[in-house]
């Protein structure tokens, strides 16, 4: 998929400081981490912007995600995301990465 300027369509929600998605400074603008997207806000849309190179981690937090811990899981490419209050965790290397 090219990564040069795909607009993600039909998308309602307006991102925001408040929005409840995780925000990522990424070089000279700001993405917001949405159902394993990244979205960047462009003009009156919102494109899809590649993090491949950008990690970000959850706040740390002392639940165990795993198969009987109750959160939904999604799959994303190689691995699994569970869906913890609105936020998509991936275990990686010890920490949760926010996805
Ligand atoms: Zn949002
Ligand atoms: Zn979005
Ligand atoms: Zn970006
Ligand atoms: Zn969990
Ligand atoms: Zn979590
Ligand atoms: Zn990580
Ligand atoms: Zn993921």
């Amino acid at each position: 998929m090219s990564t040069t300027h795909a607009v993600h369509d039909g998308h309602t929600h307006v991102h925001g400081p408040d929005c409840g998605h995780p925000a990522v400074e990424h070089d000279d603008h700001v993405d917001y981490l949405h159902d394993g997207h990244a979205h960047r806000s462009h003009s009156d849309h919102y494109d899809e912007c590649d993090l491949d190179d950008v990690h970000v981690i959850a706040h740390p937090h002392d639940h165990q995600h795993g198969p009987d811990c109750g959160h939904d899981t999604v799959e994303h490419g190689d691995h699994v995301d569970y869906l913890h209050d609105g936020h998509r965790h991936a275990p990686h290397d010890g920490h949760y990465d926010e996805h």
